[in-house]
């Protein structure tokens, strides 16, 4: 359950109970996907709640709804203290933020008049939970990025998501794995993906997938960690001779991945790079250190 009886978000200017809000209808949202959202996390770390990476998150939002059209009334400052409100009158100290701006009602295909920010927040656990994933390649590619702003979180481009999930959960998947329009690696539903061989990672480059703040974390740590790490246009068959692989994203967080389709990873996860950046990763969100991990790979070298 995302919210009880007691549960407070903003909504259209102020807070209130959940169960309460009423949403219009005849929105531009609800009925073409048109509006956008975001994914943030707050961890209960040694110096209190933090949302982590907080300006990172309203950045990308502010982007999104310029990259669409979408109005955004709202400074970073502002939903910042609104999220740290919603999970204050929550009691929430671990949970997830989900802020969404969603249009007035309007049923012409034309940029909209007015626009609401909801900010809710709930509990979750690792989204993709925390086994190792089997993962399928989808038969559906990430949109094309001349179809429509591929780097903007929009709430329709997740019906794309949907369904290759969907397909590879009906066909006994963990989760699927999409290629861009040209047949390159691209992304998860919901999360960016790393491969390592020969003791590098590899990612795809920015261009046709979103580009996921978690990944950026993960690239800022491979170099704190001195791991190589290199972005590009990499085809499934790059994935032969793996020795690990992971998706990150926020609500996933990072999670090892077992199997894409026929490729299986040459190595266990444990000790291989991958495991040491999800380690990283979470001492990272949680404002612990991280320092220890360098010397074990220094060391390992
Ligand atoms: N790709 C897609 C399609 C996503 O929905 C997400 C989740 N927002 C990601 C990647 C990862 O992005 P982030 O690390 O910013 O959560």
């Amino acid at each position: 359950m995302y919210y009880n009886s007691d549960t407070i978000i903003f909504n259209d200017g102020k807070f209130s109970k959940a169960e309460d809000t009423l949403m219009d209808l005849y929105g531009q949202t609800l009925h073409y996907g048109y509006g956008a959202f975001e994914g943030i996390r707050a961890y209960n770390t040694p110096e209190g709640v933090k949302i982590f990476k907080a300006a990172e998150h309203y950045d990308r939002l502010h982007n999104s709804c310029n990259l669409v059209n979408i109005p955004l009334a709202y400074t970073n400052d502002e939903m910042t203290e609104i999220s740290y409100e919603v999970l204050h009158r929550n009691n929430f100290k671990d949970a997830y933020l989900r802020p969404l701006v969603y249009c007035n009602a309007n049923m012409n295909l034309s940029r909209p008049r007015e626009t609401y920010l909801m900010i809710c927040a709930w509990e979750w656990g690792a989204y993709l939970g925390d086994k190792m994933l089997r993962l399928i390649i989808s038969s559906y590619c990430r949109p094309h990025p001349r179809s429509t702003k591929i780097e903007a979180k929009i709430c329709g481009h997740y019906v794309n998501s949907i369904l290759a999930t969907t397909e590879a959960k009906d066909n006994g998947y963990d989760e699927a794995l999409l290629l861009d329009s040209d047949g390159f690696l691209a992304e998860g539903p919901g999360a960016n993906l790393f491969f390592e061989k020969n003791g590098v990672l590899y990612t795809p480059a920015i261009g046709n997938i979103l580009p996921g703040i978690t990944r950026a974390t993960v690239l800022e740590l491979c170099q704190e960690l001195n791991i190589e790490v290199h972005t590009g246009f990499f085809t499934p068959d790059h994935l032969n001779g793996a020795e690990a692989a992971f998706f990150c994203g926020t609500a996933a967080e990072v999670v090892g991945i077992a199997s894409i389709d026929r490729y299986i990873m040459t190595k266990d996860w444990s000790g291989t790079m991958s495991e040491l950046i999800q380690q990283a990763y979470r001492l990272k969100v949680k404002g612990q250190s991280y320092s220890h991990l360098k010397a074990i790979h220094y060391a390992a070298q």
